[in-house]
């Protein structure tokens, strides 16, 4: 048995990683639920992919969940309800399937007051070992509160096996925590988030080792489920996310249909290419460039006009919350410049430069262009600066917002882009 060591601390107990580890099963069972009956819950795919050897070994099971393979199952708050009619009282569930299956079983379990078991059949998301469920729900999508799972049990084999497409979208999701790196680099330096060591090191020193090869099933997965036990130690996204995701969330709203990872390459690219051209400017550039910050005015007025499609939940509320007066945006751009020097050793240590980053994603089959994800001309600019007003947390874009140049540096980064 492959048991991967974990940090102390952890809703999750039990990771194993390896091939042919179903037959472990059983035994993790017995150690970490006690007197309960699995109930695999799976869809046609994911029973065929893994459910049903998963079942052969199992010791008084009750009879699997499967949902149809079509319609495609969404990760909408309304099934956990019914789901929880069907569930055994006596049962430990264990989800068998993707990142859907895995947040619909977390978020039951996390209702029903009971721990489950993941058996991941794809290497598609980081949020596997995460808490917390992505659904859909009255109508907006957010991260409900629920402990990750317990146990995990992960087949090599498997996730080798599984479709290319989701195998692409978890290295692009993966990758993603280079440039969300360095920009918890940045709030760090500013004084705004300080980098908490522990969760830090669960990730970043082994990042370039993970990345550098898309097909190695045991690196990728080791890191995506490295950033949901660090998630689940800081008790919040910084760890795995930065603009890219923040990107990803934005066109998710508005309906753009390509998986979280394809979205999250295209906001990559994006994160990339912006630090790199920014934190190559000499700090003078930089002061020349800057115009007189915006008034509380100004911006609520930008807002109402990049909000204007009215799907974006209470953005507007959050966007003027943070937003700073005149008089601390000067500050900050002094703060800035001040730190220019060590924000650019920083980000340029933490990065790859921009084509590297670009020729890799490619080489991984991910999307580096809007048009290949199915954005129209305008929605990548627009969700850029959308992503801007969606959440709290300090990103490059607020940098740029704060230095008053998000402007030029999009335009710039279209026309690198072809936009
Ligand atoms: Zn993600």
């Amino acid at each position: 048995m492959k048991r991967v060591q974990l940090p102390p601390g952890l809703e999750t107990v039990c990771f194993v990683l390896g091939e042919n580890v179903y037959q472990d099963i059983p035994e993790i069972l017995k150690t970490h639920f006690p007197g309960r009956r699995p109930w695999i819950v799976a869809d046609e795919n994911t029973w065929r992919a893994a459910g049903e050897a998963v079942y052969k070994v199992l010791e008084a099971p009750h009879l699997p969940y499967i949902y149809p393979a079509e319609p495609q199952l969404h990760a909408d708050y309304g099934v956990v309800p019914l789901l929880a009619q069907q569930m055994p009282s006596d049962a430990v569930p264990v989800a068998v399937g993707g990142g859907t299956i895995n947040d619909i079983v977390k978020r039951l379990s996390g209702e029903a007051g009971i721990s489950y078991l993941c058996v991941p059949t794809a290497p598609s998301v980081d949020g596997y070992s995460s808490s917390g469920a992505a659904m859909t729900k009255d109508g907006l999508k957010q991260t409900l509160k629920c402990p990750a799972p317990k146990a995990i049990v992960a087949d090599v084999g498997v996730l080798r096996a599984s479709p290319a497409e989701m195998k692409a979208a978890g290295y692009a999701d993966l990758f993603a925590k280079l440039p969300a790196g360095a920009e918890w680099l940045i709030a760090d330096t500013l004084g705004i988030e300080p980098v908490r060591q522990d969760v830090w090191h669960l990730i970043q020193p082994p990042l370039k080792k993970w990345l550098s090869d898309a097909g190695n099933m045991d690196h990728i997965f080791t890191g995506l489920a490295a950033t949901g036990y660090a998630m689940q130690l800081y008790n919040d996204s910084r760890p795995a996310s930065g603009m890219e995701h923040l990107c990803s969330h934005v066109w998710e709203m508005e309906g753009v249909e390509a998986s979280h990872g394809f979205k999250v390459s295209v906001g990559t690219i994006a994160s990339a290419w912006l630090h790199e051209k920014l934190f190559s400017l000499p700090v003078e550039e930089l002061k020349k460039l800057m115009p007189p910050p915006k008034s509380r005015q100004e911006k609520e007025a930008e807002a109402d006009e990049l909000l204007k499609r009215g799907v974006y939940g209470n953005a507007k509320e959050i966007a003027m919350a943070k937003f700073p007066e005149p008089a601390e945006t000067l500050l900050r751009r002094e703060m800035i410049c001040a730190n220019w020097d060590t924000l650019c050793k920083r980000v340029k240590e933490q990065l790859l430069p921009f084509e590297e980053i670009r020729t890799m994603l490619k080489k991984a089959n991910c999307p580096t262009t809007p048009a290949e994800i199915g954005l129209v001309p305008g929605q990548f600019i627009h969700g850029i600066k959308t992503a801007q007003l969606i959440r709290k947390r300090y990103t490059l874009l607020d940098l740029l917002e704060e230095c008053g140049i998000m402007d030029i540096m999009l335009k710039k980064l279209a026309a690198e882009l072809g936009e």
